[in-house]
């Protein structure tokens, strides 16, 4: 298994890795420890682009599920990642990391537009760039945003940080038997339904070239690791 050469990457952390032990919200010390990862990544020379979730706040299916309207619901999910996005900012800043917010929806109090070429700059000048808000349109998730930014960030890969070390041929939690994947092909992803990334986020990838890193981010140290390619991850490709 070899790696993609890597100069440029697009980081997914989920919303549920801020939470910490917490059952909901945002835990400062967790949100630091994220971010001693996404430094590490910075200390190898690597120009970082981050994507968060907005999970641990509120998803636009479960209010759906409650009887709000789903467009409405996604609208408050994605304003849940602007808060999960302005909380890594912080803790990278507490890090001496200079970064920037780009939200999808307009928010100029608060942070930056999405601006691609702005993005460009930032990357150049060592900045992590925080893309917030998704795609900005409902029916959507954050990591369709994560590969649409890869995509148009021209990144080298997207690394999805989670809370499994790879990617399995079935549950690793209810099947002690499942295997993990080294590599993968982004078809058999899809006809498997292997639960990597939403579909359209891996057909996103798919056609403009994107391998997909997927790894744990909860063990300490794991992102430098897989980086320097001393750690455990499947490659989708
Ligand atoms: N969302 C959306 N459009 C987007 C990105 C996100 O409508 O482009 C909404 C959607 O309701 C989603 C919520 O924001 O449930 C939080 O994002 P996501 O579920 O992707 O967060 P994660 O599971 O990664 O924490």
């Amino acid at each position: 298994m070899t790696l993609p050469k890597m100069k440029r990457v697009l980081l997914k952390l989920s919303g549920e890795v801020l939470m910490g032990s917490q059952e909901y919200g945002i835990d400062p010390a967790f949100v630091l420890e994220m971010a001693k990862e996404v430094k590490a990544a910075k200390d190898q020379g690597l120009q970082v682009c981050l994507v968060i979730g907005g999970g641990n706040i509120f998803r636009g299916m479960a209010g759906a599920a409650q009887g709000m309207e789903r467009a409405q619901a996604d609208y408050m999910g994605m304003l849940a990642t602007v808060m999960n996005a302005l909380a890594m900012q912080s803790a990278l800043e507490q890090l001496g990391v200079h970064t920037r917010v780009q939200s999808a929806i307009q928010m100029d109090q608060v942070c930056e537009p999405v601006i691609r070429r702005r993005a460009e700059r930032h990357l150049e000048k060592g900045r992590v760039v925080i893309f917030a808000a998704g795609v900005g349109a409902p029916y959507f998730t954050t990591d369709s945003g994560a590969a649409l930014r890869a995509a148009e960030m021209n990144c080298d890969a997207l690394l999805k940080g989670t809370s499994v070390d790879g990617v399995y041929d079935s549950d690793p939690k209810s099947n002690p038997d499942a295997i993990r994947y080294e590599t993968v092909s982004f078809g058999r992803v899809l006809a498997d339904n292997l639960r990597v990334m939403d579909a359209s986020a891996v057909a996103l990838c798919r056609d403009n070239d994107i391998p997909i890193l997927v790894f744990s981010i909860r063990e300490q140290g794991n992102l430098a690791r897989v980086l320097s390619g001393e750690g455990v991850q499947t490659i989708v490709q």
